[in-house]
């Protein structure tokens, strides 16, 4: 979910003609101090990182002149604040703040509908505000078809408290806010917090902070979050594909590509506890099955990489188109690396047969491909398994063998408590597909 940095989402506030301080962003205390120089006044000096609640961490601070703005500066700069490191500050003029309001759209989805929230009492975090002053919060429930009407923003203001001479520029604000900010950019959650009246009667929005739907950014192309201007080319194919990746560590020596995030993470654990190192968490489920080739071929353009695993166990994704996939990319690439590949789950025969034949291909090519299944037991893979657990375990042994890595495995804590847990857990599976209309999850079902 882009997250835009405070001045990233001020910047589009003001196109939007939301009023904001003037300011400008350092990324060194002399700039600082030339930027407070040319403002000319009192100013406000803010980390810029992807979190809330900076103030309270003590990435706010205030400097009187440009010497002390270039000090504050260099305590931010490079500092870490709530795991961020500082690689900006915003230099903002100072307002002199006479009251603190907060106004925000979030996503209900209790409600499946946006909410927009308004409060007489600004400056701290919502939940604060919830909690303490709940008779200063209102919350109006959007009709997404007819969206926010003014008059609705205006109840709202007048409902918690708002001074009378202010409701029609807190209303216009928040109006603005749903339609040329959450609705306009397709945001998930927009909020300025504090929006400040200040001492000369203006209404200015202190702090801005925009999240945009992920699934929507392709119609905003124009806008380029800091955080993804870093990205190395697999991250940026990743994101342009859609697919689910992240780089943990470019220099390490296991690429894991899995089927479901909750395999992937326990393949991680496994992993980690063996001592090995996993350069990348890649979910190809879903929708991204077909492209499980074009995975693979990303995958393997991390420098210092010893083995790939592809660990499927196929629900609504297909191991046999995986299989083909995977293998027409093996074909095109020859991997220096050895690939080790499972295809457990639905089109586990299809991909069982195309794996069969393609190995002999592969070993003709004189690559390193590996492959295992649920069921297919003794010859066909050196490294094939009984099942249960054992399916996620045994790609994963093999794989650091492959690495000269000895698995080792902790059990969690809580297993020998229930020796009844894999049995059940079968049971169910068992049952449910046998219940599914497809002959080929008849015949899972025999085997689970
Ligand atoms: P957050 O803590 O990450 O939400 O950062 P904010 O930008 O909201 O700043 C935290 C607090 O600093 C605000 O609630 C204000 O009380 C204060 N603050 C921020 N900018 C100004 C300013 O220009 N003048 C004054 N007096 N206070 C400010
Ligand atoms: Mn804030």
């Amino acid at each position: 979910m882009p997250y835009l940095l405070e001045y990233e989402a001020k910047q589009i506030f003001r196109k939007e003609g939301l009023t904001t301080p003037e300011g400008e962003v350092a990324e060194t205390p002399e700039q600082a101090k030339s930027f407070a120089k040319r403002i000319g006044k009192p100013v406000v000096i803010k980390i810029q990182i992807p979190a809330g609640r900076r103030g309270r961490a003590g990435g706010v601070k205030f400097a009187e002149n440009p010497d002390e703005a270039g000090k504050a500066a260099g305590e931010l700069i490079g500092k870490e604040f709530l795991g961020h490191k500082v690689n900006k500050v915003l230099v903002e003029e100072k307002l002199d703040i006479k009251k603190e309001f907060y106004i925000g759209v979030v996503n209900d989805r209790a409600a499946k509908s946006p909410a927009v929230l308004i409060s007489s009492e600004g400056g701290m975090e919502i939940e604060e505000i919830t909690q303490k002053f709940p008779e200063k919060l209102a919350k109006i429930n959007v009709d997404i078809f007819k969206g926010l009407q003014v008059f609705q923003a205006r109840n709202a203001a007048r409902k918690v408290g708002i001074p009378t001479e202010l409701i029609n520029s807190v209303a216009n604000m928040v109006y603005n806010l749903y339609w040329r900010i959450y609705r306009k950019y397709d945001a998930t959650f927009t909020e300025i917090n504090p929006l400040c009246l200040t001492s000369d009667g203006k209404l200015i929005a202190a702090d801005a902070r925009l999240s945009i739907d992920d699934d929507a950014m392709f119609r905003h192309k124009e806008i380029i979050p800091e955080t993804e201007k870093y990205l190395n080319e697999r991250e940026r194919h990743a994101k342009e594909k859609g697919y689910i990746y992240v780089e943990l560590d470019p220099n390490a020596e296991i690429a894991c590509i899995s089927n479901g995030a909750g395999l992937g993470m326990t393949v991680m654990d496994y992993i980690n506890e063996a001592g090995g190192r996993l350069a990348c968490f890649m979910d190809v489920g879903g929708r991204f099955y077909e492209l499980a080739g074009d995975a693979l071929k990303m995958v393997l353009t991390l420098p210092n990489l010893k083995a790939v695993l592809f660990h499927v166990y196929a629900g609504l994704t297909r191991a046999n188109v995986i299989a083909k996939s995977v293998c027409e990319a093996i074909k095109e690439v020859k991997p220096k690396v050895p690939i080790f590949i499972q295809v457990s789950g639905t089109g586990e025969k299809g991909a069982i047969e195309i794996m069969k034949k393609e190995s002999e291909e592969f070993k003709k090519m004189g690559l390193t491909v590996e492959w295992c299944s649920h069921t297919v037991t003794g010859e066909e893979s050196p490294s094939s398994h009984k099942g249960g657990v054992d399916v996620i375990e045994t790609p994963v042994k093999r794989v650091l063998e492959l690495c000269g890595i000895k698995y080792k495995r902790n059990p969690p804590k809580w297993l020998p408590e229930h020796p009844e847990w894999e049995k059940t857990t079968r049971e169910i599976m068992r049952k449910a597909l046998s219940l599914r209309p497809e002959p080929e999850y008849k015949e899972l079902a025999k085997y689970e």
